[in-house]
């Protein structure tokens, strides 16, 4: 291309609230055949709410509110914040952790009043050989088929209850997905959340079930676009988080939100101003109207 025509290129693009990081990028988004969708804030809100507690028979729910809102204080992640969030509205000021590790694409721990809780997905409580007993386990189930994420919370080595949260689908990710498509790109949504919850993500926004790959690791969504690559597919991934970051380096075009953390933003070639996935549409587009007619 012409070096007037990318730097067109890439003006429009500012104007379609699409960050550009060089004119080159634009070669790589024309070839892209597949995209993959991180789910918590690119495709839904991020923005969760704690909905509902369930404890074991000994546990009161301000006990639990007071933990692990406690320790989910302390990190950025969606979920946490809707614990954080949750448990203020309900039991007031929290208090500060002596001590607080955030595990990526797991939970929290730390210690909270001398007590050294856990927060987080089932496997994180079991690198503690704690196990959810029952009545726990039927609640997250249930919640499950519900399309709701579930986390535990567990303190001095027992599993004391079960939270669910959940985030809307942005209203322009299903219309983002069928532009996507139209422009033949195949959309893969990437989560580490379980895999109830991505299917009922999946179906809302018009993603193929078996193109959903859930309960992945932050470093397991970088094996996954090598995977694809390896395949001979051109991959373009987008995502916000900071769990994100080395997926979309590793792709062969990394898009962010703009409303994302700025690990996703410094990691990707080019930034959806707005977090809104129908850039990510647009991005192809241009790059194909702009680079088109020299080949
Ligand atoms: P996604 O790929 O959808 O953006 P993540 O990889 O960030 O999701 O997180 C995967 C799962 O790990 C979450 O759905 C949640 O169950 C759990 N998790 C991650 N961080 C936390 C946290 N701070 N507190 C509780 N659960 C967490
Ligand atoms: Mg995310």
């Amino acid at each position: 291309a012409t070096p007037t025509a990318l730097m067109v290129g890439t003006g429009r693009g500012a104007q379609l609230g699409i960050l550009i990081k060089g004119p080159e990028v634009l070669e790589t988004t024309r070839t892209a055949d597949t995209v993959v969708l991180d789910k918590t804030g690119t495709v839904t809100t991020g923005r969760m709410t704690l909905l509902a507690t369930h404890t074991t028979a000994t546990t009161t729910e301000a006990e639990v509110l007071r933990l692990a809102g406690a320790l989910e204080h302390a990190s950025e992640h969606p979920v946490a914040r809707a614990v954080a969030a949750g448990a203020a509205g309900r039991v007031g000021a929290l208090p500060a952790p002596e001590d607080f590790t955030s595990v990526p694409g797991l939970g929290v721990r730390g210690v909270v009043e001398g007590h050294t809780v856990v927060v987080g997905r089932e496997q994180l409580l079991a690198e503690w050989e704690i196990t959810l007993p029952p009545a726990l386990e039927t609640a997250k189930a249930r919640a499950e088929s519900a399309g709701r994420t579930v986390i535990a919370v567990a303190w001095d080595g027992e599993a004391r209850a079960v939270l669910e949260v959940a985030d809307a689908v942005k209203a322009t990710s299903r219309e983002a997905i069928r532009r996507l498509r139209a422009l033949g790109l195949t959309p893969i949504l990437l989560t580490g959340d379980n895999k109830a919850v991505a299917a009922s993500v999946a179906a809302e926004v018009g993603i193929p079930p078996e193109n959903v790959i859930a309960e992945v690791l932050p470093e397991g969504k970088t094996d996954v676009i090598k995977h694809l690559q390896a395949e001979g597919r051109s991959v373009a991934m987008v995502g916000d988080g900071v769990n994100d970051a080395a997926a979309l380096a590793q792709a062969d075009l990394g898009l962010a939100m703009g409303t994302g953390t700025d690990a996703a933003i410094e990691a990707g070639d080019l930034t959806l101003v707005r977090g809104d996935l129908r850039a990510a549409a647009d991005a192809i587009r241009l790059s194909r109207r702009t680079l088109g007619t020299i080949r």
